[in-house]
């Protein structure tokens, strides 16, 4: 029995949040009042559900927070992931999304461990910038050096990722351009949706990924890279085949028609979409003593309730009943 939807998409894709506590207050994500909501598990829990899982057709695990890097035994995590195999009998494929600031220490230990790929989050490639974004100080030094130590240790192709909020950053599009040629890393913005816990999102807030397109190429010519159609990125080199950079657009250009995933929150609660308005508490069927056949039973229940698409700027549009730290982006 492999996942499959009600819209005939198979699911494919899991990712895990290990906590949603965060060691940084981005101004489009948090409030920087609230902390942690939701309480986190034993690993030994989020195992368990990761291994019914893929038994139902996961191939890829991403673990995710808030800030996975603060629970130090993330490593032995991995470690025990790695040992997983997929319906196929291979390996799955290990990413982790982190803000980067713990990076440094840990990417060497995270990839002897099994993780295949990890994900940077940086939404400026200005220190001060960078502080005012994150209300850190200093934080810009750790996540380079997390990304360096990334690159060294091999886990690779390794991912920038940045939100762009207009008004904030969106002068920050060339220099991410420069960044990726200079460290060799892929650089991929991410349209800002309506998942911030203090609701400053409106459309004009959102840097399109036309704009970004055309603002890149006042720098230098772009080639775009055929993509599957899967892929959530539309991805694009520079002329001179330096530097890649890709761009993720929920807002203007949606992909829910291909959407694989689903999520855990760091409760344990199976979210089936970032939108969705209820979560399924598949931790409470492990309370209650559900076998592994009663949680694979369950999950796919709840597989066949995922939504078709988000309703981002629409007028129906009801907002998600987490904002992302919470659910785990
Ligand atoms: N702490 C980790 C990190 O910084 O990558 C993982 C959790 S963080 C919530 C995951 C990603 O969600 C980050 O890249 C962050 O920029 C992004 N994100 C947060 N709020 C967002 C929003 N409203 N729209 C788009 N992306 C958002």
């Amino acid at each position: 029995m492999l996942l499959h939807d009600k819209f005939g998409r198979a699911i494919t894709d899991l990712r895990i949040s290990i906590t949603d506590r965060c060691n940084y207050k981005c101004v489009y994500c948090r409030t920087g009042n609230e902390g942690a909501l939701y309480g986190d598990l034993p690993f030994a829990d989020y195992l368990r559900m990761a291994l019914v899982l893929v038994g139902l057709g996961i191939r890829k695990v991403r673990i995710t927070g808030g800030e996975p890097l603060l629970r130090g035994s993330v490593v032995d995590f991995v470690r025990d992931l790695a040992k997983l195999r997929n319906v196929d009998g291979d390996p799955l494929e290990l990413a982790l999304t982190t803000n980067g600031h713990l990076l440094a220490d840990l990417a060497q230990p995270l990839k002897n461990a099994g993780l295949t790929r990890v994900t940077v989050s940086m939404d400026a490639v200005d220190p001060d910038r960078f502080a005012r974004i994150t209300r850190v100080t200093n934080g810009y030094d750790n996540v380079l050096a997390g990304i360096r130590a990334a690159r060294r240790a091999g886990l690779w192709p390794l991912k920038v990722n940045c939100v762009l909020m207009r008004g904030f950053n969106e002068d920050q599009i060339i220099p991410f351009g420069m960044f990726a040629r200079e460290e060799g890393v892929i650089v991929r913005f991410i349209e800002f949706m309506p998942l911030e816990e203090d609701r400053v999102w409106s459309p004009e807030t959102v840097v399109t990924l036309d704009e970004i397109l055309a603002r890149m190429r006042e720098y230098r010519p772009l080639v775009e890279i055929p993509h599957a159609r899967s892929e959530t990125a539309r991805r694009y080199r520079f002329d001179d085949g330096i530097g890649e950079i890709g761009i993720i657009a929920p807002v203007s250009h949606p992909f829910c028609g291909h959407c694989s995933r689903i999520r855990i929150t760091s409760d344990g609660k199976i979210r089936t979409c970032l939108f969705s308005v209820w979560d399924h508490d598949l931790h409470a069927q492990m309370r209650h003593g559900a076998s592994d056949d009663e949680l694979a039973e369950f999950i796919c229940g709840v597989v066949q309730k995922k939504e078709e698409r988000h309703h981002i700027g629409e007028p129906d549009f009801v907002p998600a009943s987490r904002t992302m730290v919470h659910i785990g982006g």
